[in-house]
């Protein structure tokens, strides 16, 4: 950024902090071609900074609700309380096929066929589903390959996978961690980890998009990787479905799943997603826990001795689906359908290319570091700044407390900003960059004072 004039900004860095930043931020907002979709979600009040509403920049962790999610579950509601029984058949939308309705939204998103996709369950339950029929460990295959800072829920469920298997955590988890000094993987030193490595890796299970580094691995050359050296690969896309375009089924990913309360906004504990690909379908020999919602739906209430199987992932399904949950889902879905990913991710690389240079800027001055890639393709809409000298979780109490930013902490020095593209605004990045740049100065003065 040595030439101010080509600085993305459009400022010279010395001033975007100021007030000239945020003319030039509402100035963006003002002329921003795909506008926020604003209008379409709860924006919850602020309490400080002088704002009527928060800057919310925690969509990574918990998306805001869509308006019209209340008015799809007081449907649900209604026909309950009209229909009883008889909603399995009768209501507006039958709850028996239920999640038929929810099938395409996913499998768009994901960029899967409908018959490879299911929203079904949580997504830890859908991570332990999936590695009970594809984490099939031999004594000379064993191994699953995670990434060292992959979700503490990922990491029990994988060891946990492991002592099912009667083998020792310790030994059957690979964890790949970055080089020395270095934040994020580098796919090339994951594919050659895959290449020397590879014949004793069962599974290969990593995030789409670093929970914790917001890094984008590259899910085509992994998973490439990871086929041709015998392991099946699994990708968790918690943080990746709803941020970045996905092509699971050309990308020949063998099985993925994904919540859907992040990015997606479907609400806190949303049902969650789960992909199997095609080439696995029909592989009845495939071990499978099963329940009632696993039979074929055409004879399902036959309630024959044994499952009539199908030939989808409607086979990895065990219960009736919970249809109050399911609602916020269907609503979400819609949004995405209606906008599309590819104009999403348009307004995400403006949006989140601002932001950070705007991060670089209070980073140039302050005792703290953006560790997401630089690299717009190696990243989604989240950038992580690890700071040096306070608390991550102090900083987003003072963010939130005195400035109405809501970020998120990652104890005990990483604090994640997520402009999202669906509901953020340009101004809403300036907010929390200056928010930012203020708490640290004001921790370092204290750190300096004594
Ligand atoms: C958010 C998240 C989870 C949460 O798991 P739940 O089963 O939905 O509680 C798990 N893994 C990753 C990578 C996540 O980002």
């Amino acid at each position: 950024m040595s030439d101010p004039a080509s600085d993305p900004v459009g400022t010279p860095v010395g001033t975007v902090l100021r007030p000239a930043g945020e003319a030039h931020a509402l100035h963006l907002d003002a002329v921003d071609p795909l506008p926020a979709r604003r209008a379409d979600f709860h924006l919850p009040p602020a309490t400080a900074g002088g704002h009527a509403e928060v800057a919310y920049l925690a969509g990574n962790s918990l998306g805001l609700q869509p308006r019209a999610t209340r008015a799809a579950l007081e449907q649900e509601l209604a026909d309950w309380a009209r229909l009883g029984v008889e909603g399995h058949v009768e209501a507006a939308r039958p709850w028996k096929p239920y999640h038929e309705f929810l099938r395409g939204g996913a499998a768009r998103l994901v960029g899967a066929l409908p018959a490879e996709t299911v929203v079904m369950n949580s997504l830890t339950v859908n991570l332990h589903l999936m590695m009970i029929s594809f984490y099939r460990p031999t004594p000379e295959r064993y191994a699953i390959v995670v990434e060292d800072s992959t979700f503490p829920s990922d990491s029990y469920a994988v060891q946990s996978q492991a002592r099912l298997h009667g083998l020792d955590p310790a030994e059957a988890v690979i964890r790949l961690r970055p080089r020395p000094g270095e934040d994020c993987l580098r796919t090339e030193d994951v594919r050659d980890f895959l290449r020397t490595e590879g014949h004793r890796v069962a599974l290969v299970l990593f995030g789409g998009v670093n929970y914790l580094t917001g890094e984008l691995m590259d899910i085509p050359t992994i998973t490439a990787a990871g086929r041709a050296a015998g392991a099946v690969v699994g990708w968790d896309l918690a943080h990746a479905v709803g941020n970045v375009p996905l092509r699971l089924h050309e990308w020949g990913v063998d099985w993925a799943a994904w919540c859907h309360y992040k990015y997606v906004n479907a609400g806190p504990g949303a049902v969650a997603g789960c992909f199997v690909h095609e080439r696995h379908l029909a592989d009845r020999s495939l071990p499978k826990l099963q329940g009632w919602w696993s039979s074929d739906p055409a004879t399902r209430f036959a309630m024959g001795p044994d499952v009539d199987p199908v030939d989808t992932a409607d086979a990895w399904q065990l219960s009736n689906p919970p249809i109050l949950a399911m609602a916020p889902v269907l609503v979400s879905l819609r949004l995405f359908d209606e906008i599309g990913m590819a104009a999403l991710r348009e307004r995400s690389l403006r949006l989140t290319g601002y932001l950070a240079a705007l991060l670089a800027a209070v980073c140039a001055e302050q005792p703290a570091r953006v560790i997401t890639p630089a690299d717009p393709e190696r990243r989604g809409c989240q950038l992580s700044v690890r700071v040096c000298g306070v608390a991550a979780e102090e900083v987003c109490a003072r963010l939130r407390h005195e400035h109405g930013v809501i970020a998120d902490a990652r104890p005990p020095d990483v604090v994640r900003f997520a402009p999202v593209p669906l509901y953020c605004t340009h101004h809403d990045a300036w907010r929390a960059a200056t928010a930012l740049a203020a708490v640290l100065a004001s921790a370092a003065g204290r750190t300096h004072d004594g």
